[in-house]
């Protein structure tokens, strides 16, 4: 028998090979790891874009949320929607270039749609203004003051056919669908106003038409029939299974502030509980769902297995009243579910916040087991609400003139400790401005350069990486994190490298 002689040079390699094979980190926990971001945060030349997808890959991040229509026009060149094309991207076209560099480092690409909100200005809202939503005094969210200034988006009527949803959204997300190598399109402000006064619209003159039709106040057939039946038993509303006219006899002359009244305010019996916002916001939740179902029958016409992410609201059952996003009506027409799980949604101090993180997601694993794919989402930035807010407060305070100085002391008290470590030369002009309030010029400057360029560590990782914990801990498939860009300027992408990675 011959002995053939393995070469030492092959055995010295398998070797190496096997060693590295064994040291080699395990593949990372969650499948997925997701960040949402905006355009700027890729700039306009290829090699931005690039620099910035090396960057997602480094971090581990495997599927990009990037929002390609917000309330401001959209992001890609598009020639049917000319108009409404943001002008730095009429040239470069970023998806396309986002796409080719994401799948050349294997991450998902999703694009990320404003559904119902649009800008005040932008060119959907002074094109069809017959398509806004309307308040019961006829204004559109645009003629609103909140919190002492113009409320500035213009929210569209999810539920008027021939309107925004069928003629400008839907034909938008079409368009992109058919034109670029997406992974799945994403659904947010899939929904109605809920920072203004939840309960104002929409009361547009489709509407105004539609709820009653909805909910059969009346039949369209038989318009004046009343439509009841025996009234024999001892509640008022155990009467309700013929669907008795609920209209008034005169509802035509209604104007619309009283024909909004009634439909929100009134009793679907006479005398009876005032249950009429039941369907109201019944129909709401309807056509916000009815939307999802809209957009990936008529998406699938061009692209048959495109799937769909939705960025939404904690609590269904809470938002299904206030917003009209009940998501889980949602469940066969999106797939990857995103609960916007920011700090901003819990009352409470970061740690209180943490198991109320972890309550939320237990309840949303119950609501959310339709979708095949349940990531929750959380916000970077709102992490450091504690470390920021005093800075900025201060930086109000020295541009008013610096005048308040006991306010300024409280702020300061409550970063001192952190500015020493981090801006010793910062720390020492505000403590000086503080025992002689004569010129915040200094101290404001400094502030100023210091919030531009925030050191890292000011911004405490391990805080981003306790409340990722917290969402792992909750046995759930992936995570997203808003925003890349929040990310970079609190300087947390080596904490996001870390989590992701293990
Ligand atoms: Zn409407």
């Amino acid at each position: 028998m011959r002995h053939h002689r393995i070469p030492t040079a092959f055995l010295l390699a398998t070797a190496f090979v096997a060693g590295v094979a064994a040291t080699a980190s395990p593949p990372p926990t969650l499948k997925g790891r997701a960040v949402w971001a905006s355009p700027r945060e890729a700039g306009t030349t290829e090699a931005t874009v690039v620099a910035y997808v090396e960057q997602l890959a480094k971090a581990h991040v495997n599927t990009l949320i990037m929002e390609l229509k917000t309330s401001g026009g959209i992001f890609w060149p598009s020639d049917r929607f000319a108009p409404a094309v943001v002008a730095e991207y009429r040239a470069f076209d970023l998806p396309a270039v986002l796409i080719r560099e994401c799948h050349k480092r294997k991450i998902a690409f999703h694009v990320w749609f404003f559904d119902f909100a649009e800008g005040a200005n932008s060119y959907v809202a002074q094109q069809h203004p017959e398509w806004l939503a309307l308040s019961p005094d006829g204004k559109p969210t645009s003629a609103e003051t909140l919190r002492g200034g113009p409320y500035r988006m213009a929210w569209m009527c999810p539920a008027r056919r021939p309107g925004y949803t069928d003629q400008w959204l839907i034909p938008l997300i079409r368009e992109f669908a058919e034109r670029y190598d997406v992974d799945a399109i994403h659904h947010d402000y899939v929904r109605y106003p809920g920072d203004l006064a939840p309960d104002t619209y929409c009361f547009c003159d489709y509407c105004l038409e539609e709820i009653p039709k909805y909910a059969s106040y009346y039949s369209t057939a038989h318009p004046d029939h009343p439509l009841l039946g025996r009234m024999d038993r001892p509640h008022l509303e155990a009467h309700w299974e013929t669907s008795p006219k609920v209209l008034p006899p005169n509802w035509k002359d209604y104007g619309r502030e009283m024909k909004s009244r009634l439909l929100l305010e009134g009793s679907f019996f006479p005398g009876g509980n005032r249950d009429l916002d039941h369907f109201f916001y019944e129909y709401r939740v309807h056509h916000v769902a009815e939307f999802t179902r809209q957009v990936a029958e008529e998406v699938r016409k061009v692209k048959p297995r495109m799937e769909f992410s939705a960025a939404v609201f904690k609590n269904p059952v809470q938002s299904g009243r206030f917003i009209g996003q009940d998501w889980r009506r949602f469940s066969p027409w999106v797939q990857y579910l995103m609960p916007m799980d920011y700090r901003s949604h819990y009352g409470g101090d970061f740690e209180t916040h943490l198991d109320l993180l972890a309550e939320s997601i237990q309840q949303q694993k119950v609501w959310a087991r339709d979708f095949p794919h349940f990531w929750p989402g959380v916000a970077a930035y709102q992490l450091y609400d504690e470390e920021r807010e005093p800075l900025t407060r201060m930086r109000r305070l020295l541009r008013n003139g610096g005048k308040d100085v006991a306010e300024m002391q409280s702020a300061f008290d409550k970063v001192a400790p952190r500015l020493k470590t981090y801006a010793p030369d910062l720390h020492g002009a505000i403590e000086a401005y503080l025992r002689d309030p004569k010129d915040p010029a200094e101290p404001s400057a400094k502030l100023d350069a210091f919030l531009a360029n925030v050191p890292e560590g000011y911004y405490p990782p391990e805080r981003l990486t306790k409340t990722l914990e917290r969402v792992r801990a909750q046995d759930v498939e992936g995570v997203v994190i808003f925003s890349s860009g929040g990310i970079t300027s609190a300087r947390l992408w080596k904490a996001v490298e870390e989590f992701f990675g293990k």
